[in-house]
Formats: C-alpha cells, structure tokens, sequence
C-alpha cells in the first residue's frame, strides 16, 4: 500500500507509553527547601529519572482515613473493590479510565477490545464475570495458522499434517506433539522454570520456534528464547489436548469484565473510585499506610489501616517505601513487553473463518475477530467487522511507541502484512484504533514464576501485593481476580488484628492453580 493511500485512513492512536510508569504528569519533585508544589505537568522523563534516584516527593499530613487504599484499577484492583463491597475503601487510578490492560473501547456501539482477550470456563474471572450478570460465551473453535499464503484450520490437531511446511518440516512438528506430551510439566516445574524454552524447540524444525515466536509474545509477552520453557510446555500441552475449548469471551474482550465491574459498582460507590488519580507514594508505619496521590492538580494524602498494591511490579517498587531490598530487586528483575493492540474497523464483512489466528513471520503475532462468540446470534447483523492486531515488541523497540508517527507507521505496516496473508484481505478498514502500552505484559521468563516471583510478592504488615504479575505463570486476568480475593481475606484478618494474615497470602501466592 503506498503512504498516500494509507493516509486515506484514519489513524487513531491512544493509550501511553509511559502509561505503567507513576510519573506521568504526576510525580512531583519538591526542590529542596520549596514548598510543596501541585502543578502537574506532561510526561517528563527527567522527573522519571529522579524517581529512580530516589528524589523525595511531597507528601502533605492525611485528609482523609480509610480502612482499605486500594492502588490500580485494572483487573485486579477492580476486582479488589467488588470483593469489599460494604467496607471502607478508596479505589485509586491515574488512567482517566479503569481497566488496565483489560480496557475495551467501542466503534459506534461495537465493542473490541485494547488488551486481554479470553477467558476460561468456570476460571475466577469467569466466576466473577457471571455474579456481576455477563455471561461469557463458548469461543467453539480451536485456533487456525495463516501462513505461506495458507490457511491451516486447528493448528495443532487435525491441522496439523496440513501445515504449509515441507514433508521434513511437518514431521518436526508431529515429532514436537509426541514428546511434549511425553513430559511431566507439574513434576519437573522448577526445572523446566530454570531454561528457555528455545532449549527445548530448538531440537525441532526452525518453524516450530517461528511459531512460537508468534504464540508466546501474544500470550506472555516473550519471544521463544526468553521464555520459561514450563510455560512453553504447559500451553503447547494444552494446545495439543485440545483443552482450548474452555475459552470463552463477549466482544471487548476481558475490558467486557472491567467495563461491566465499573457499572455495577459507580452508582453505589463512585465517590470511592477515583480515576485520574496517581499514586506517588506509599509509605508504612505502625498503625496506618499513608497514600499520597495527585488527582485535580492536587497532592493528597490517604491514611489506610491496609493498602493493597494492584499496580504491575516495576511501579510498586518505585512508590512503596521501606521494601526490604530483596524484594524490592525482584520486583525490579521483572520484565514486562511493549505492545501496540490494533483494531481495524472494516465496513464490510471480512474474514469469518477463526476467533484466534496465528501468522507467524510477522510484525503483529495473531488477530481477532472482535465480535465472533456472538456473530450467529439470531438477529445479529452487525455494520461493522472489527479485527484486533497482537503485535508485542521486543524490549528493545519499546522507543517505537513514543512518537505518533511512528506508530502510525507501525499500523500501516500491519495492515499492508495483513493484506499480503490471503487474496481475500486486500480490503481497505475505514479506521484503524492504535492503543499503545510501553509495559504492557509481563513476561514469563525462566525463574519468574517458580523464584522471582514469590520474593516481590511477600505482604508487608499492612500492604499487600496484588496485581496479575503476583501470580502466573502468565500474565492472566483469572490471576488478578484470584489473587485480590486472597487479598481481601488477608485484609479482613489484618483489620480484625488477627493471625495468619501471611500465611495466607503465602498460601495463595503458591497454589499452582492452571493445571
Ligand atoms: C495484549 C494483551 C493481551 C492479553 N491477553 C490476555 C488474555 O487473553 N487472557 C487473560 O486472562 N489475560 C490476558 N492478558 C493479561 C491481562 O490483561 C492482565 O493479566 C490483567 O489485565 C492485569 O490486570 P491487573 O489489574 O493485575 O493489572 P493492570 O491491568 O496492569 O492494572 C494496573 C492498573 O494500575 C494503574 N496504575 C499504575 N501505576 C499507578 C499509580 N502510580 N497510581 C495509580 N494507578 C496506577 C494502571 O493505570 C492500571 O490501570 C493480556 C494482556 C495484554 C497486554
């Protein structure tokens, strides 16, 4: 497609590179001896730097008490709310919106989602989803792969003799299914968490590997060589048994969850949601923990009895004080991926032929077909066709996402990819939606989930860690929903002074809930 064509359509680009990061136009430096200032400027990476050479912050006398701070609106903190429906908290979010990485957005009442995609059957998630009334419906269908200009339904069952690859390639391939299967993943966990995963597909056809370069960053966020060979294991298992059949979802993908979760509870409790609310600081002491925030180009600081901390690791490190510096490192050891999600808006039908579909060799992993659990409902005639773009970077391309241009030109590069797939793609979308996240996903690294893991997540006496990145083994909103409800009981314990409020935490931290 040339430029000029491309500039016919329109490009939105949304969403904050520096979005996970706490100084967004919020963290305010006092210079020594100033009084405390409360202007919020835009993005500065200069105060960013600061924040990590522990420049102090101003942190006014607590207005307000509460007996729950609850820190991020994502999945996890929103869920965290729900499950203390009745008791005294303050939600607080520095997006003007809740959702996290589980936000949808709409085109002209169609909704598709920026981030989280599917669900599971009867998971936490799924549990929650039914009590707030949404109903999340059979994805019923296994996932095809696009590739060499061939659409291979159910990649890995009976697509998999049918793969556009040489005879050699394909028998690779037949060979990997045999020998996954052959493994123990729950015995050999810590093991298999210790290697990447490349240590294991190295050994077959380089397309396998290629496939998983596709899989594994849309999935969690890393490129096969720094995958955790368990995970890699464990959901080439699961693919290869045919378990993807207990995925389901609603257009807007899990935002669906976070959208409804913020409609059930606004009307009752909107004076303790707070988005637009940044949170700076975070400091314990005997009796309470107080919040400091910058909401309305205020500084103000909350005193919680508890704080639950829903933000990813890499910013609860750089608010929380007094961290012991083991796990303040581990927090910091976690790695978390780049994503633009695109969604191009056609207005015409498309493509109906998968909900999940890979095509390896690209810049964007897999697309969606936003609306597809409902597109046989009787009476349902949609105007438009939506497909959402994975497209995870490496690490090192994160600076794409800085500049518009940039990641307009990143759209274009999908689109024109996509256009090359199939003979049938070559349709311009009437709009094409970038949201871009510079630490979108955390990644599955080896030692992350076994190690690493269990170290940054260890409570405090009065603060807890949420957030899906206290669990795993990948990034998953069923983690967050699991891992706020063990915080709500650990809170209930810590409030009525009694035992056992760490043991429990452990307790949760360590189930290894996904086989
Ligand atoms: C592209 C993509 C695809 C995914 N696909 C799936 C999937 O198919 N299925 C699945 O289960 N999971 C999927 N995930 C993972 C899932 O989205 C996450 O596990 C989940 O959304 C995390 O929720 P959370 O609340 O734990 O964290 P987050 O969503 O990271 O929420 C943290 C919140 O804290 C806020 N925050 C950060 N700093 C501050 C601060 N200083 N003050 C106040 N607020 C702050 C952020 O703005 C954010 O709203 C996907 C993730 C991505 C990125």
């Amino acid at each position: 497609m040339s430029p000029s064509r491309r500039d016919f359509i329109k490009i939105v680009v949304a969403g904050s590179v520096a979005a996970g990061c706490p100084v967004d136009k919020a963290l305010l430096p006092i210079p020594e001896g100033k009084p405390v200032g409360a202007k919020v400027e835009g993005e500065q990476f200069s105060i960013c730097h600061q924040v990590r050479e522990g420049h102090s912050f101003a942190k006014p006398d607590a207005t307000r008490k509460v007996d729950i701070a609850i820190i991020g609106g994502g999945v996890a903190g929103l869920s965290a709310a729900y499950f203390f429906r009745g008791k005294d908290w303050l939600l607080l979010e520095k997006d003007e919106h809740f959702g996290g990485n589980a936000y949808q957005e709409e085109y002209e009442g169609q909704a598709f989602s920026t981030g989280s995609a599917y669900d599971f059957r009867n998971s936490y998630c799924d549990q929650l989803a039914k009590e707030i009334g949404l109903h999340l419906l059979p994805i019923d269908m296994p996932d095809p792969t696009i590739d060499n200009g061939v659409y291979t339904p159910d990649t890995w069952g009976s697509g998999l003799l049918n793969l556009p690859y040489s005879k050699a390639t394909v028998a690779s391939f037949k060979k990997f299914t045999e020998d996954i299967l052959k493994m123990d993943a729950r015995k050999n966990m810590t093991e298999l968490d210790s290697k990447p995963f490349t240590d294991i597909t190295g050994a077959y056809a380089p397309e396998i590997t290629k496939w998983w370069d596709a899989y594994g960053p849309s999935n969690w966020g890393a490129f096969t060589a720094d995958t955790t060979a368990f995970i890699g294991v464990v959901d080439a298992q699961y693919l290869i048994r045919g378990e993807d059949n207990t995925r389901v979802i609603l257009p807007g993908g899990l935002g669906c969850v976070t959208h409804k979760l913020v409609e059930v509870m606004k009307p009752k409790y909107g004076e303790r949601m707070l988005a637009g609310a940044t949170v700076v600081s975070v400091v314990p002491d005997k009796d309470f923990v107080r919040v400091t925030y910058v909401h309305e180009e205020k500084v103000i600081t909350v005193a919680a009895k508890v704080a639950l901390l829903c933000t990813p690791k890499f910013v609860t490190a750089r608010i929380v004080a007094g961290l012991p510096n083991e796990q303040k490192q581990a927090m910091q050891r976690m790695r978390y991926a780049p994503v633009p999600m695109i969604n191009m808006i056609f207005d015409r039908p498309i493509y109906r032929k998968g909900y999940d579909n890979w095509c390896p060799g690209n810049s964007f992993t897999d697309f969606i077909v936003a609306d597809w659990t409902i597109r046989n409902q009787p009476g349902y005639k949609p105007k438009y066709e939506v497909l959402t773009f994975y497209s995870t970077l490496r690490e090192s391309e994160r600076s794409l996402l800085l500049g518009e241009d940039d990641c307009k030109a990143f759209a274009g590069k999908v689109l024109k990819e996509f256009q090359g797939l199939l003979p049938e793609f070559n349709l311009d979308p009437i709009e094409i939606r970038l949201y871009r996240r510079g630490h979108a996903m955390m990644m599955a690294v080896p030692g992350q989930y076994t190690k690493n893991r269990m170290i940054a997540s260890r409570p405090m006496d009065r603060i807890f860690f949420g957030n899906s990145d206290s669990g795993g083994p990948e990034s998953l909103s069923t983690e967050a929903v699991r891992i706020s409800n063990a915080a709500a009981e650990w809170a209930e314990l810590v409030l009525a002074g009694k035992p056992g409020a760490a043991e429990l935490a452990q307790k949760a931290l360590s189930a290894v809930t996904f086989f």
